[in-house]
């Protein structure tokens, strides 16, 4: 774990100096070339479902907004002596985005795509996110001294951003168990009078049943070697805030997501119930991650707070294998996991497994063959 130094006592963004500029400039940049390569090849970098719903003329006025501050961004971080790396980079990433037809790009009329990865839902879920979530850990923090570029937080941006890329392989395989073990047991007529139910009743049972399978896919993950080794990942962040919940090896999120999609699809959840569950949960996410001094009062033993889930991932001994549950902590409650003392965690990590830096290297690591480790070893 590393400590504040000199160098780390000095605040990470001050007005004036050309930081804010130039890390605005590159990252609308790069997000505007990412965005105007979705205009030129929708059918490989596009998700039909956003396609079907994004409205393109906004979009185009969004991207050229956005191509127009990254271009002023990048002048002003050089206007105020900033970084000139970022200034010409955050400057020449603009340049690309107008280059390769900026927000008048021709799209393709008819497309249809049979293979594709989700650059647009990166783009469209990276910009939202940090809209909401740099504000909220600014005004909000529970670490006010934590830094936007902590350590790890580049591995965590390939996480979301590789999550967000291969949308259609982890929904394919994160639906193929249900539909072959489901397929043709449950009859029809209990999932049409499921179906019938009111939109919030449905809602509730799509979050109650989908967390209950959620909570035994989860232990088991902590409980048995093999499996802990592909969740261990997730856990070996030592810094909480809104990206380092993306730090999933894909493996657990297949796994795990797999498992709680059973109930909803035994019950034959309605779309829209459906969609507003799968809406809730990715911002629940990120919130109970995120680096945010919130906790929910009464409602706490209800809905998971970052209180409760910082608890799952504190390195302190007593809550190790504590608070599986994500969306309902009375199920922690139920089966005595529960933890949650009227104070935040100290740190945060795993001592057990010596789990590797990097993308790359933590999607082989749990793959290899553990070295032994001398007993007793605590894990969270
Ligand atoms: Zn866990
Ligand atoms: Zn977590």
């Amino acid at each position: 774990m590393t400590h504040a130094s000199g160098e780390e006592d000095r605040p990470e963004f001050r007005f004036g100096e050309g930081k804010i500029s130039g890390v605005l400039s590159v990252a609308l940049g790069a997000l505007c070339v990412l965005a105007v390569l979705c205009f030129r090849y929708p059918e490989l970098l596009t998700t039909p479902d956003l396609r079907a719903v994004l409205p393109l003329d906004a979009v185009r006025i969004v991207l050229f907004i956005a191509d127009a501050l990254a271009l002023g961004f990048g002048a002003l971080c050089f206007a105020l002596g900033g970084s000139r790396r970022l200034a010409f980079g955050g400057i020449a990433l603009s340049a690309a985005a107008i280059a390769l037809g900026g927000s008048w790009v021709e799209t393709p009329d008819a497309v249809s795509s049979t293979r594709y990865v989700g650059v647009d839902w990166f783009v469209l879920d990276l910009l939202v996110l940090a809209l909401i979530f740099l504000p909220l850990e600014r005004a909000l923090a529970l670490r006010p001294q934590q830094r936007v570029f902590r350590p790890g937080w580049r591995t965590d941006l390939v996480y979301f951003f590789v999550s967000h890329l291969l949308v259609q392989v982890t929904v394919l395989l994160t639906l193929t168990p249900a539909r072959v073990l489901l397929s043709g047991t449950i009859p029809g007529g209990f999932q049409a009078s499921v179906a019938a139910l009111p939109f919030a009743v449905q809602f509730v049972l799509a979050l109650v049943l989908a967390d209950l399978f959620q909570y035994a896919a989860h232990r088991l993950m902590h409980a048995v070697p093999v499996l802990w080794r592909f969740h261990a990942v997730h856990h070996s962040s030592t810094a909480m805030d809104w990206l380092a919940g993306s730090r999933l090896h894909l493996v657990d999120i297949v796994i795990t997501r797999a498992i709680s999609f059973l109930p909803l699809f035994a019950l034959g959840i309605a779309n829209a119930p459906l969609t507003a569950y799968l809406v809730f949960v990715s911002f629940q996410a990120v919130l109970i991650h995120a680096n945010v001094k919130v906790r929910f009062g009464p409602l706490r033993w209800w809905i998971a707070s970052p209180e409760f889930h910082h608890w799952h991932h504190s390195a302190e001994a007593q809550a190790i294998d504590r608070n599986f549950a994500v969306h309902v902590p009375w199920i922690d409650r139920l089966f005595g996991t529960a933890y949650l003392p009227d104070r935040w965690p100290e740190r945060y990590g795993i001592q057990d497994a010596p789990v590797p830096d990097g993308w790359l290297a933590q999607l082989v690591w749990p793959l290899r063959r553990p070295r032994p480790l001398p007993p007793p070893a605590p894990r969270v």
